[in-house]
C-alpha cells in the first residue's frame, strides 16, 4: 500500500462499517416501528439508518437503492451485519432478504424518522449511545488524564454552529401594512408581478433569516457537540440539533450540551466553542456543568463602559477590564495590587508618571478549583501568582457573574486565548468545522435537496451515523494508525 492511501478508509469498507455499526443497530432498536394491518415490514427499523447512513456515503438515497439492489453487494451487506448482531449480543431482527429500496426509505423517513417522535428518540438515545462509543477508544473518561488546570484533550469536547442552504431559494417576499395596523407578507407573482397569499412555485416554509458572519443567510442552521482522539478517524459526534431560531446558535448548542453532558458527566472537563459563546454563555456551562470553556474573545470595537484604556509595557494601548484590588499583609503593612484583565488575561496595572494606567505585570495562571454547592451548581476559583517586593502570594478570583451582569465571565477567561492550554486545544474545534464542510460536501451542490428542518437534521444524524461507524470500524480492528495517539495529551 502506497503512502498516499496507508490509513484511509475505502468505500467498500465504509459500507461494511454502516452495516456492521452496533451503535447504529441499537439506535435503529429504539425506534418503534408502525405495523400496518396485516402487515409486516421487510426490515426492522435499523436498516432504514444504515439506508440513511449510506446516503450520505453515496450522497444519494436512491444511489443506495441501486447499489444494494446488486446481489452480490446486499448479500455481503447483510451477511456483515447478522455477525454483528450475532456478535455484540443484539436482541434485533435480521434484514430482510431481499435489499431496501428507497420507496421503503421514504415511507420511514416521512412516516417515522422526520416526525417529532421519531426526531424525539434521536435526541434522546443517540447522545447516550455516541457517548459510550467515546469512552470505548479512550475519549471522556471519568477517571481519565487531564485537570482543570490543564484539561486533556481526551476529555475535551467541541461545537459549532453551520447554516445549510436549501436547493430552493425563498421566494421574493414583501411586507404589506393592513388596515388593522398588522404587517402580512405577500408573494409577487414572478411573471404577473400580482401580489399573492402564498409563493408560486416550490419553496421550502422553514426557512429563516440567519445572520452569519458575511451578513444575513437564509437557511436552516444546525449544531454539533463532537470529541476526538489523536489518531485518524478517531471523531465521535456525540450530538445534533437544530438551531429553533436566528440568532439562538448558543442557546441551542447550550441545551445539546446539556444532553450531552448529563451521559459524559465527569468525563469532560474542557468545552471549546467559537465567539458565540459570550460570558453568558460561559459562565452557565461552569456552574451548570462544572466544565470549563476556551471560546474566543471577540474583537469588539464598539463602546464598551465596562473597559478602561490601558498602556501595555510596548506602548500599545488595550482595553482592560478592571478587577479590583488584590491585598496582602507584609512585614511592613497591608499592600495593594491592582488587577484587571486584556483580552481574558489577568494583568496588574500601575499608575505611570503621568497618572495614566499601565500594565507592569501579567500574574501567572496558577490551579482551576472548583466545588459545588448544595443546590449543585458549580463554582470556580482561578489562582494567580502575583509578585511583590514584599513576598509573591496566589490571589483567587471568581470567573462568575453576578445576577444580570456576565461582564466578569466574558472578561475574565479560565483559559485566555494566548494561554499555553488555549493553543494546546483550541485546534479542536477546527476540526467541527471540518464535519461542517464535508457534511455539506454530501449534499447535492452544498444545498439540502431536502425540504424543510426536520430532514435537513435527519441528513446530519445520518452524517453522523456514517462518521460514528467508521470510528467504530476503524477501533474494532484495533486502529489504522498509532501515529500521533499520544500527541497532545498531557
Ligand atoms: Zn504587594
Amino acid at each position: 500500500m502506497t503512502a498516499r492511501i496507508a490509513g484511509r478508509i475505502g468505500t467498500i469498507d465504509r459500507l461494511g462499517a454502516v452495516m456492521a455499526s452496533p451503535t447504529l443497530i441499537r439506535l435503529g432498536a429504539e425506534l418503534a416501528v408502525e405495523h400496518r394491518v396485516g402487515r409486516r415490514p421487510v426490515h426492522p427499523p435499523y436498516v432504514m439508518l444504515q439506508f440513511a447512513a449510506l446516503a450520505r456515503l453515496a450522497r444519494s438515497a436512491v444511489r443506495v437503492e441501486l447499489d444494494l439492489s446488486n446481489a452480490a453487494t446486499w448479500t455481503y451487506a447483510r451477511s456483515v451485519t447478522i455477525d454483528a448482531i450475532r456478535n455484540h449480543g443484539l436482541d434485533v431482527a435480521p434484514p430482510g432478504a431481499v435489499p431496501p429500496t428507497w420507496e421503503q426509505w421514504r415511507w420511514f423517513r416521512d412516516r417515522t424518522l422526520s416526525t417529532d417522535d421519531g426526531l424525539g428518540v434521536l435526541g434522546r438515545e443517540f447522545p447516550p449511545l455516541a457517548v459510550e462509543l467515546a469512552r470505548s477508544i479512550g475519549q471522556l473518561a471519568s477517571n481519565g488524564p487531564g485537570s482543570l488546570t490543564h484539561p486533556d484533550a481526551s476529555r475535551t469536547v467541541y461545537g459549532d454552529g453551520t447554516i445549510v442552504r436549501p436547493i430552493y431559494q425563498p421566494p421574493q417576499a414583501v411586507r404589506v401594512h393592513e388596515a388593522d395596523g398588522s404587517v402580512t407578507p405577500r408573494y409577487p407573482d414572478p411573471r404577473t408581478g400580482r401580489l399573492l397569499d402564498h409563493p408560486a412555485g416550490r419553496f421550502d416554509p422553514d426557512l429563516a433569516e440567519h445572520h452569519g458572519h458575511l451578513g444575513p443567510v437564509l437557511g436552516h442552521g444546525y449544531v454539533a457537540f463532537h470529541t476526538r482522539g489523536a489518531a485518524t478517524y478517531q471523531r465521535v459526534v456525540l450530538g445534533v440539533d437544530h438551531i429553533d431560531a436566528p440568532g439562538q446558535e448558543a442557546a441551542c448548542s447550550l441545551r445539546l450540551l446539556a444532553d450531552v453532558a448529563r451521559h459524559a458527566r465527569d468525563g469532560i472537563q474542557l468545552v471549546v466553542y467559537d465567539g458565540a459563546f459570550r460570558g453568558v454563555h460561559i459562565d452557565e456551562v461552569m456552574r451548570r456543568h462544572g466544565y470549563l470553556v476556551i471560546s474566543k474573545m471577540p474583537t469588539s470595537d464598539g463602546p464598551d463602559h465596562a473597559l478602561q484604556a490601558v498602556r501595555l509595557g510596548n506602548g500599545r494601548m488595550a482595553k482592560s477590564y478592571p478587577l479590583g484590588l488584590a491585598n496582602h499583609d507584609t512585614p511592613t503593612g497591608a499592600c495593594s495590587h491592582v488587577l484587571a484583565t486584556i483580552n481574558g488575561r489577568v494583568v496588574e496595572l500601575d499608575l505611570d508618571e503621568g497618572g495614566d494606567p499601565v500594565v507592569v505585570a501579567t500574574p501567572r495562571r496558577g490551579p482551576i478549583k472548583r466545588s459545588r454547592r448544595s443546590d449543585g451548581r458549580f463554582h470556580f476559583n482561578l489562582g494567580y501568582d502575583v509578585q511583590c517586593p514584599a513576598g509573591d502570594f496566589t490571589v483567587w478570583l471568581s470567573p462568575h457573574g453576578t445576577a444580570g451582569n456576565s461582564a466578569r465571565p466574558e472578561n475574565l477567561r479560565a483559559v485566555p486565548d494566548d494561554d499555553a492550554d488555549s493553543l494546546r486545544l483550541r485546534g479542536l474545534r477546527s476540526d467541527a468545522e471540518s464535519f461542517h464542510a464535508n457534511l455539506k460536501r454530501t449534499l447535492l451542490v452544498d444545498r439540502a435537496m431536502s425540504l424543510g428542518w426536520r430532514r435537513g437534521l435527519l441528513d446530519i444524524y445520518a452524517f453522523a451515523l456514517l462518521n460514528n461507524a467508521i470510528t467504530e470500524s476503524v477501533a474494532a480492528r484495533g486502529g489504522t494508525s498509532t501515529r500521533g495517539i499520544r500527541q497532545g495529551r498531557r
